[in-house]
């Protein structure tokens, strides 16, 4: 069976189409500016060439439309028709507390996402032009909702209730939801698997780092914690979000700068982390570079990004009792051996111990401890979308 996987935002959208017999992936591309002047979409045939096609996409229907026809113009020979594609699965931010698992989408679904629209307004309103673009397009075919909350809903109250009046978790829900679950779960089970060790008799710490940026506490299988909160921007010290920091700075830099909720909720989320530290860029090979040449602001990003990762790995493994795995993901945290160095030196004491030449790989599933460390500790390329393609399968197969 083919799959198609869909992550919509609110003016592009990414594609891929697995055919699950081997999960290999067949085709995937990227629509964007969706609603705006100079839409166009991007094709990548699986034989490594790309094919533009620049046209007005008005809406997330207009873009599907294409993408579809795309697969099945003869001229790719990709699709010889729709029917091959079995289900669709969608990447959806948020569903609140609804649900702790992908689902297939109904009405119910999709009312549970349309509620938690408040929690994720940026992502879940264009996550359900997406899923209602596919419902017209390819009306009999099953669409599966993955949601990048539903991993951590198994984390327990302590760990995710705020010390804030217990009003504020009733009557609005204010709790930590975490994010990235789908990674996170992922690149867990693939360490189990590589290791050969059932999941329940690992506690694990997943370590997601790219431009948004968490960790995971995961003990009997399950996340029993994570970084990101009530949204993404608690937590690590990311590319642009501030991460923790004390909440009463939110209000004193308001009233020193004059700044509006809103203009101070931009500071923090796309202003701070590591571009404010650095005051250069938010891209880690670039502070990496001017950190070599030199640079004591993109220096100092660096390691206040590094202690940040370090310090919950330390309260995570206190949090379990120890910790077995430690699992890099994430476009930092697969290709950075750098930044991985930092992280893992002075972790010996919870027999951690990194092997400086195992280190050295990039972007590939490696185990980069030495033979005495009691602590594995791994890099698993993360792959959303066949995760995503992995549960829709199941699911439409049950
Ligand atoms: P996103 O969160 O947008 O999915 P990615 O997971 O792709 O982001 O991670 C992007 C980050 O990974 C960028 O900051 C980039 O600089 C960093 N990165 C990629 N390759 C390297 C590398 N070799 N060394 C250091 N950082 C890297």
């Amino acid at each position: 069976m083919k799959i198609l996987v869909i992550n919509c935002g609110s003016s592009s959208l990414k594609f891929q189409l697995l055919d699950m017999s081997d999960e290999s992936l067949v085709a995937s591309g990227l629509v964007e500016r969706i609603g705006l002047d100079g839409s166009r979409l991007v094709l990548k045939t699986n034989d490594g060439e790309e094919h533009t096609f620049e046209q007005p996409l008005p809406d997330h229907t207009a873009a599907l439309k294409l993408t579809i026809d795309t697969l099945i113009s003869p001229e790719f020979n990709i699709l010889k028709s729709l029917d091959e594609i079995g289900a669709v699965g969608h990447r959806i931010v948020h569903a609140g507390e609804a649900y702790s698992e992908s689902v297939i989408i109904d009405e119910e679904v999709m009312d549970a996402v349309e509620k938690a629209t408040d929690l994720a307004p940026l992502h879940n309103p264009p996550n359900i032009l997406g899923v209602r673009a596919m419902q017209k397009i390819m009306p009999g075919t099953p669409n599966v909702a993955v949601f990048d909350t539903a991993f951590h809903q198994s984390m327990e109250p302590p760990a995710y209730i705020y010390p804030l009046p217990y009003r504020f978790y009733e009557k609005y829900r204010v709790r930590r939801y975490g994010f990235h679950g789908t990674s996170h779960k992922y690149v867990f089970e693939t360490a189990a698997k590589f290791l050969g060790i059932p999941k329940e008799e690992m506690r694990t710490i997943t370590c997601h780092l790219g431009n948004g940026s968490s960790l995971a506490a995961i003990q009997n299988g399950k996340s029993i914690d994570t970084t990101m909160g009530f949204t993404p921007l608690e937590g690590l010290v990311m590319g642009t979000r501030s991460g923790n920091i004390d909440p009463a700075i939110y209000h004193y830099v308001m009233q020193k700068e004059n700044l509006s909720p809103d203009e101070m909720d931009q500071i923090l989320n796309k202003e701070s982390g590591v571009l404010g530290i650095s005051c250069y860029s938010s891209d880690f090979r670039d502070l990496s570079d001017n950190a070599s040449a030199g640079d004591m602001q993109c220096a100092l990003a660096l390691s206040i990004f590094r202690r940040s990762v370090k310090k919950y790995i330390g309260s995570y493994a206190a949090l379990m009792g120890g910790v077995d795995c430690i699992i890099f993901t994430g476009g930092i945290g697969e290709n950075s051996a750098l930044d991985r160095r930092y992280i893992c030196e002075g972790l010996e004491f919870l027999g951690a111990k990194l092997d400086p030449k195992k280190n050295k790989v990039r972007g590939k599933l490696a185990e980069i401890s030495t033979d005495d460390s009691t602590v594995k500790i791994l890099v698993v390329p993360t792959n959303e979308e066949l995760a995503i393609a992995r549960d829709t399968l199941r699911l439409v197969q049950a």
